[in-house]
């Protein structure tokens, strides 16, 4: 089968783009190399010992996204493209409305144009706010602090009205929580532009020297040792998530709601110690102000996915933060040396 895969040149697309390869399927991968480089795309193949085939395009371009359905005509669209920085989002929020909302549609636009159904779409679980409780359900209230949150809470609600209007629509609805890790090969990872903003990539510029030290975001939170705790994931099982939910759209119509996430939480202090266990560097920090719109502890019920979907994360910490420091070490500048 051939899947197009949206925004496959990222961090999780190209490593989603590698478990479909190897598990038979073609890929196509669109993307407009905004937040990523075709270098990506060539280590994928690289490791897949198979081509896949790639259009430079932006989802802000209606007909040619058009034209690439008609002409590959996909059995589903994995949907990754989009922009993703909390912080960037509200100084753009315009930007990122048009971007990943705008993308979206016509995404979704040229799938009807095309009569194609079946799409998985990236949502976060930043559509929960403030938890109320964890482990989050799906079932919890949703709302958004940020501008990116919104374009994830609307583009769940944009396809939950489409679903409900007819039922040659199938979409699955993947709540990430928070991705870290690479292929255990070393050859793809996340290479963030700039000064990363999420943890796990900033601590692994610290352990190679680009970075002088650790900012810890508040210390006084009411989690055990006082850091914020969050659900960290290695990004092969979210690529495995992708996989169960694709055998989810091809044989359902409507819409489905999963958290992908371990169900384990862990603090910022426990995330930099296993950092200096596996990679042997000293990872300097000190704690400072909380950041403004952080939540205390979000970690997620993943019981759903199980069930419905047959997918459970099997890797835990010390996996995830090998992995990345397997890539972090061969790759102290990315892709770009
Ligand atoms: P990424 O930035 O590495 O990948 C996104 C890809 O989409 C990039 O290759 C970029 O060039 C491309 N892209 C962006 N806008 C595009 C457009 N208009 N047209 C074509 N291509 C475009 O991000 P990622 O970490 O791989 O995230 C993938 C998806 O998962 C995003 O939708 C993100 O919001 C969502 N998500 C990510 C995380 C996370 O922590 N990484 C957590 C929850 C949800
Ligand atoms: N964090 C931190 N220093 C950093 C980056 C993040 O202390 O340089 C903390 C942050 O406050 C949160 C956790 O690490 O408690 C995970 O943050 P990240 O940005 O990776 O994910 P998110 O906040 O989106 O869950």
């Amino acid at each position: 089968m051939r899947i197009l895969v949206t925004g496959g040149a990222g961090y999780i697309g190209s490593h989603t783009a590698l478990a479909l390869l190897n598990s038979g399927h073609d890929v196509t991968v669109l993307d407009n190399f905004s937040n990523s480089v075709p270098e990506a795309i060539c280590r994928v193949s690289e490791l897949a010992g198979r081509r896949l085939q790639v259009i430079e395009a932006d989802l802000g371009d209606p007909q040619t996204i058009k034209r690439a359905l008609a002409r590959t005509r996909p059995a589903a669209v994995i949907h990754f493209a989009g922009l993703k920085s909390v912080g960037e989002s509200h100084s753009q929020p315009l930007r990122y409305f048009s971007n990943n909302l705008s993308g979206t549609l016509n995404l979704l636009n040229a799938m009807q144009e095309t009569d194609l159904g079946r799409l998985i779409f990236s949502s976060s679980a930043t559509v929960y706010g403030v938890p109320d409780e964890v482990p989050v359900k799906e079932d919890h209230s949703l709302s958004t602090t940020n501008p990116y949150g919104r374009t994830k809470l609307v583009g769940e609600q944009l396809l939950a009205d489409l679903a409900a209007s007819d039922v040659r629509w199938s979409f699955a609805v993947l709540r990430y929580f928070n991705p870290v890790g690479s292929h255990p090969s070393g050859r793809i990872g996340e290479d963030p532009r700039g000064t990363p903003s999420n943890l796990v990539p900033y601590v692994g510029r610290v352990a190679v020297g680009r970075e002088p030290l650790v900012n810890i975001f508040g210390g006084d939170y009411p989690t055990p040792d006082g850091t914020g705790v969050r659900d960290y994931i290695h990004v092969e099982d979210l690529a495995a998530g992708h996989l169960a939910a694709l055998e989810w759209v091809l044989q359902h119509s409507g819409i489905g709601v999963w958290n992908l996430g371990t169900g384990q939480g862990h603090s910022v202090l426990e995330v930099i110690r296993m950092y200096e266990q596996v990679s042997g560097q000293r990872i300097p920090r000190r704690i400072v102000a909380r950041r403004q719109g952080d939540v205390s502890s979000s970690y997620a019920d993943p019981a759903k996915a199980e069930r419905e979907l047959g997918w459970t994360a099997r890797q835990g910490l010390r996996e995830m933060i090998e992995d990345h420091w397997r890539w972090q070490s061969r790759n102290p500048m990315g892709y770009g040396g």
